[in-house]
């Protein structure tokens, strides 16, 4: 989706837009704005055209502050006079004067959204979050305007209701759908009064979803452990560098910061022989929203879900749930609920092997201690060692961050014939000095594809982990608009000159991101709105990326040791396929637990919930092994309150992992292995560039000749394959 940031509801309904000659716009009447508005359009750099090559990019240069509320308020008033001037056409609705005119709507507040996104994640602070508090609920109102706009709606039922007269080719045909479904999922079909109802329980979610995430990011930022020299036993000296470096930043000169972000936990309760200080690093990161406090989460929990129980129930829908899987490629949360349920049992079957192996390591220590939460990251290294003879840090001394960039690349020019070249520097603008930009052309032909940028480093103000967005997407229903795509991630910045090595895990984080970046650039849709993701879909494309990591071409040539340039021995190479299914109890486990209490949270009617007791009682009922907590607990679960984005739809991970494995064994088995041209060229064309324009089902039918099963998946992870007939989806 082009734009999550602006997604009150669950699905935006705000259409990129590509620029719009006049001519084409001649069946819808000229909008009118009013003059502050049109102030606004013709001063505000944030709303103003992008300027540069190839249709332009973002003047991340131009970024004030002061801006942002003006611009927001000017685009978000010149959308709502252009849908109004789409809704009023005297003239017969056509899919020409009211879906595509829809498309080719709302393009500067489209910009001004682009900046307000950055602010929002890279670059966030007191000042912006306090815009973001009071501009939430704006947001929300101009969104419920235009989806419960009843004239609007009125052409699009129009449409919708005599299609086999409009004699829409399918991609046509499949927006329409998608933009009547989006409406009528969000209300448009309510009385009055109900709508009225609907629009104010969405400003008052933007606003508990803001305070949710800025809640978050408080306890992140505030929570630091600072180590003296006698408290590092145990850390690799590349993490004894970074938190040195930011202890330093954070006016300690001597000492050792761990911040309470997963970047540095991570490693942090892998490597440190301090089990007290582990047990705080460990408590501090699991207590993020849950301290009883003014950043305390549950109190925001239990109403978001409220009233998201509330608002479905206004359109007949039993629970949250229900309504939210109206779209997905799961057709039902029974649907959902059985897939996770078939992997439950067994990964938690193996997180009782993994205990009793860290377990007798233990005692083969001598160390008189029950293994806890704190100490399985700590244990589990140690198996891997003696198990696999694997070491992370071993590992870790042959993934460079840039090697594996260049790895990256080798990888979309085999598989998509797409080229990067790293455009001079201050040719198009950045909104930090980290942030490097690529121009990606298609190999074969030179035409340019678009821009790829690279914000790897972690810094205050910008939230944790990695994720992937769109400044612009690809259409070409009004001219072409190419892709301005980018990548983030949270790495510790290596000092001046020196290599900055990652973890196996980060590497194939790195990827994976990667891999919605490729899904973006590869787009061929016409229509800016096709380019919207399906939940349980869209971490398809990413997770399979994955799995080009660990192919001999990528590790032959890119992994590199950082000081001898040796390549990685074959032994060490077999030692990681060996250890492919190590630990996966653990992983497993943490992400169900999460998968499985947010289909819960949604499935029930919240009424007088305390989230605090409801996680208590809903693990303990599923048997949540002792030793895990949930890869996110429920107020630190962001992909589910910070924004309605994953909300009942955490489990699309795994329903997209079970295509990812399946997908995976089509390469496996072609005699070209993942680089088998026949095969890639079936995965680009229809699971890649059709992007939302051909239903998923049907997409992964034609790429595969049939559907998906769990079988592949339960052999990745190690796990007994179900008896035929059982769990297939
Ligand atoms: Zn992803």
């Amino acid at each position: 989706m082009r734009r999550v940031l602006i997604s009150t509801v669950s699905v935006a309904v705000v259409f990129a837009a590509a620029c719009q000659p006049a001519e084409n716009t001649a069946s819808v009447p000229a909008a009118v704005f009013d003059a502050a508005t049109t102030e606004q359009l013709s001063t505000n750099p944030l709303l103003a055209e992008w300027t540069g090559a190839n249709g332009g990019q973002p003047a991340f240069d131009k970024m004030d502050l002061a801006l942002v509320k003006p611009a927001l308020e000017a685009g978000m008033a010149a959308h709502l006079a252009e849908i109004d001037a789409i809704a009023n056409n005297p003239a017969k609705p056509s899919f020409a004067n009211t879906i595509e005119a829809m498309e080719r709507a709302g393009d500067p507040l489209d910009r001004a959204m682009t900046y307000y996104g950055i602010w929002g994640s890279n670059l966030s602070t007191p000042e912006f979050r306090a815009i973001q508090s009071e501009m939430a609920k704006k947001l929300s109102e101009y969104q419920s305007r235009i989806t419960q706009n009843t004239a609007l709606f009125a052409r699009i039922k129009a449409l919708h209701d005599t299609e086999a007269r409009l004699k829409l080719n399918p991609h046509q045909s499949r927006l329409l759908k998608l933009v009547y479904d989006r409406f009528q999922l969000n209300g448009a079909e309510l009385d009055a009064e109900k709508k009225a109802r609907y629009a104010a329980i969405n400003q008052e979610l933007a606003e508990l979803h803001t305070k949710f995430s800025n809640n978050l990011l408080a306890d992140e930022e505030g929570w630091v452990t600072f180590l003296t020299p006698k408290q590092i036993g145990g850390l690799p000296a590349s993490f004894i560098a970074s938190a040195k470096a930011e202890a330093e930043g954070r006016g300690k000169p001597g000492m050792y910061a761990i911040t309470n972000t997963r970047s540095s936990i991570d490693p942090f309760l892998t490597y440190s022989t301090e089990r007290g200080l582990r047990e705080t690093v460990w408590s501090n990161y699991y207590s993020r929203g849950d301290n009883g406090d003014e950043h305390d989460n549950n109190a925001v929990i239990a109403k978001i879900l409220q009233l998201r129980h509330e608002r479905v129930g206004l359109l007949g829908y039993k629970t949250y749930a229900d309504w939210q899987l109206q779209d997905n490629m799961a057709t039902s949360p029974a649907e959902a609920t059985a897939l996770m349920e078939a992997v439950w049992r067994a990964a938690v079957a193996r997180v009782g092997e993994e205990v009793a192996d860290m377990q007798a390591v233990a005692a083969g220590e001598g160390a008189r201690i029950t293994i806890e939460p704190w100490d399985y990251r700590f244990y589990a290294e140690k198996v891997r060692k003696a198990k696999y003879d694997l070491d992370s840090d071993e590992l870790k001394q042959y993934l460079q961050l840039d090697k594996l960039r260049e790895a990256m690349f080798f990888v979309a020019g085999e598989l998509f014939g797409f080229a990067f070249a790293p455009v001079d520097d201050g040719s198009i603008p950045v909104f930090h000095a980290d942030v490097r930009v690529w121009e990606v052309t298609d190999k074969a032909s030179g035409k340019h594809v678009g821009y790829w940028y690279l914000d790897p480093y972690a810094r205050p103000g910008k939230r944790s982990g990695a994720w992937a967005s769109s400044y612009r997407s690809h259409s070409t229903f009004d001219g072409p608009e190419t892709v301005l795509s980018s990548n983030n991630s949270n790495f510790v910045k290596p000092g001046p000159g020196e290599p900055l090595l990652i973890s196996y895990d980060d590497a194939d984080t790195f990827f994976h991101e990667f891999g919605h970046a490729l899904h973006s650039l590869s787009s061929t849709v016409e229509y800016p709105g096709l380019n919207g993701g399906v939940r349980d879909y869209t971490e398809f494309h990413s997770q399979l990326l994955e799995r080009w990591l660990l192919t001999p071409q990528v590790v032959d040539t890119y992994f590199r040791h950082y000081k001898t340039g040796e390549p990685m021995p074959k032994a060490l190479i077999d030692k990681i396929n060996k250890a492919a299914t190590f630990n996966q109890g653990f992983g497993t486990v943490e992400f169900l637990g999460s998968a499985i209490m947010d289909m819960r949270y949604h499935s029930i009617d919240p009424a007088g919930i305390d989230p605090r007791a409801f996680e208590r009682q809903e693990l303990a009922k599923l048997d949540m092994p002792k030793e895990i907590p949930m890869r996110h607990r429920s107020t630190q679960f962001g992909h589910i309150f910070s924004s309605e984005g994953y909300a009942a739809g955490y489990y699309g991970y795994l329903w997209a992992d079970v295509l990812t494995s399946d997908a995976a064994e089509a390469f496996a088995e072609a005699p070209g292995g993942f680089y088998d041209k026949a095969v890639g060229k079936k995965l680009v064309d229809n699971l890649f560039a059709v992007r939302n324009a051909v239903d998923p089902r049907q997409a992964y039918r034609a790429f595969r000749g049939r559907d998906a099963t769990i079988d592949a998946l339960m052999r990745d992870r190690g796990f007994p394959v179900p008896a035929a007939g059982e769990g297939s989806k």
